[in-house]
């Protein structure tokens, strides 16, 4: 069991209103992925914009050494120019995801371009893993831009938005800064996004930071895939996955 870290008054009616935010939203965008279920306070810890050369592999060794599975949001290009670090990642046990083919803004795109995009990154996907296209449905949207309609679209299309709950900019803003950030931010079933590829303190470091920092209050953590099970599926799982 995880005990409940202090926090003060403000940081109370802070959580309590990205809660009801977060209610309003997942009303009016049915099937997008904010936060996992109350029934499980696990959180999931994601990257977004890799591969990259500079981050991928020290990524890998900090998740193993913490013993933590996250979810890897791919821009399908980089997956096309560094396969093997993408191969790396499925292979070491993480999920992969989608986050564009080109790093477009969704709503910039016509629709037709929007599913050929995703169609080539999921190609790319399952050309560096030898999975089937199919298996990587977990999508999310390049600048966290989108319309309702591009969910709507993206639904029918069999893909699963996944947006997020904590998303320190770390790129620009110093380690303490975000250790703070999340600290005062990360919350039962939150999603974390953190990047890959960017400026600023490199995201391997950061993240052994985080994991302990997280690990100390007694955060655990779970998968995109089984927390989108969780919060959409009537049928509970009966076996624990990563
Ligand atoms: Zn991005």
């Amino acid at each position: 069991m995880k005990y409940l870290p202090r926090i003060s008054s403000g940081e109370v009616q802070t959580a309590a209103y990205i809660e009801k935010a977060h209610r309003l939203l997942q009303r009016r965008l049915p099937r997008a992925l904010w936060i996992g279920s109350p029934a499980d306070p696990r959180v999931a810890l994601s990257f977004d914009d890799g591969p990259a050369p500079r981050d991928t592999e020290a990524l890998l060794t900090v998740l193993q050494r913490h013993g933590v599975a996250a979810t890897f949001f791919n821009i399908g290009e980089r997956v096309a120019a560094h396969p093997a670090l993408a191969r790396a990642v499925f292979t070491a046990g993480h999920q992969l995801g989608i986050h564009g083919y080109r790093h477009l803004a969704f709503p910039l795109i016509s629709v037709p371009g929007l599913h050929a995009d995703l169609q080539r990154a999921q190609n790319a996907l399952a050309d560096a893993t030898g999975q089937n296209p199919d298996h990587f449905c977990y999508v999310r949207p390049p600048f966290g831009w989108f319309t309702p309609s591009t969910l709507r679209h993206l639904d029918t299309w069999g893909f699963r938005p996944v947006m997020w709950t904590v998303v320190p900019p770390h790129w620009l803003q110093s380690q303490q800064r975000t250790y703070s950030d999340i600290r005062r931010e990360m919350c039962d079933s939150a999603i974390l996004v953190l990047h890959e590829g960017l400026p600023g303190p490199p995201v391997a470091h950061l993240t052994d930071e985080i994991l302990s920092r997280l690990e100390d209050r007694g955060f655990t953590f779970t998968s995109i895939d089984r927390m989108w099970r969780t919060v959409f599926d009537a049928q509970p799982l009966e076996s624990p996955l990563l």
